[in-house]
């Protein structure tokens, strides 16, 4: 663990990433240790990665978390790439070397399942089938993090059939067209949300849970709104429900514990700030 006289220089870098939480929660957790570091937000035009991460290099930074849209293009400058940010294809969580050499990690796999395994302590992932709507980027390392965890069968349903295709190829799991994806949570245990529908400023999720399991968890990965209409149907008939805020919070532990050299903890506090920033 690095001294505590010893300053740490992190960052988010994205475009845009004004929006991003990350500052809120690493500052939260600066503070909340008595650490001696600093994490910016750093937008940095798609044109502008290369040099824009040598900045960070020269000047002296510990790592840096990655978001839309550097998640793929960061992967070509990094020295090291670990097996879970390979097999997901993405790079969320960069540690910078003394040598300057950058070794990419993806955590959000991690944050999805914590946040689970936190919010519904006695869900068992080995029971039986998953669904999961939507195969986008977020998609891929919710398929990655439940077949780690061995989900025995997962279902993937999303608008544009090709890309859960492509997705089931990587990851074996079993393709249903989205016009059926009411028929296909029928003896579920676990129904996750990871299309963009449902956030502030898109359409709805238009779904009826009739077939659904009573006793099945349902995860939303979006947290704008926090309480999503599918979450909130899904609680009106008794189903166990996670939020998605959580997955946010939790992905940002072991890229902390990378930088600062301490796996901090996701309090009520921390909660409630984020929550009160993400509206
Ligand atoms: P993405 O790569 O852009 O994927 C978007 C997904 O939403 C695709 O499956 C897309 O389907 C689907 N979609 C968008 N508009 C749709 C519509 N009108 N009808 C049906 N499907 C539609 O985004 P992402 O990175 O996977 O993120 C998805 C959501 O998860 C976002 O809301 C994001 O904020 C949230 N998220 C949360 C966390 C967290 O920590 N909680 C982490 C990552 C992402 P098509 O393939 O057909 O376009």
């Amino acid at each position: 663990m690095p001294g505590k006289s010893e300053t740490i220089k992190a960052a988010v870098i994205g475009h845009p990433v004004a929006h991003s939480l990350s500052p809120l929660i690493h500052a939260h957790w600066i503070g909340q240790y008595g650490l001696h570091g600093s994490y910016e937000a750093l937008d940095i035009a798609p044109d502008n990665l290369v040099a824009g991460v040598q900045e960070l290099v020269d000047g002296g930074y510990t790592g840096f978390n990655v978001t839309i849209p550097h998640k793929q293009a960061i992967m070509k400058l990094c020295a090291e790439i670990d097996e879970t940010a390979q097999a997901i294809g993405a790079v969320n969580t960069v540690k910078i070397d003394g040598a300057g050499r950058l070794y990419g990690r993806n955590t959000d796999a991690f944050g999805f399942i914590e946040n689970i395994v936190q919010t519904a302590p006695d869900f068992d992932f080995t029971s039986g089938p998953a669904l999961i709507f939507g195969a986008g980027g977020a998609a891929r390392a919710l398929a990655y993090g439940l077949k780690q965890r061995g989900v025995p069968e997962i279902r993937i349903t999303n608008r544009t059939r090709e890309k859960a295709e492509e997705l089931a190829a990587d990851f074996d799991l079993d393709v249903i067209d989205w016009d059926d994806r009411e028929a296909a949570m029928e003896g579920v245990d676990l129904l996750v949300n990871s299309t963009a529908l449902g956030m502030t400023g898109k359409p709805p999720l238009t779904v009826s849970l009739g077939v659904l399991p009573e006793t099945a968890l349902v995860c939303d990965i979006v947290y704008k709104p926090l309480m999503t209409d599918l979450l909130a149907q899904a609680q009106a008939r008794s189903n166990p429900v996670v939020t998605g805020l959580g997955m946010l919070l939790h992905q940002a532990r072991p890229a902390f514990e990378g930088w600062f050299g301490m796996l901090p903890e996701v309090t009520p506090g921390l909660q409630q700030k984020a929550q009160e920033a993400a509206r």
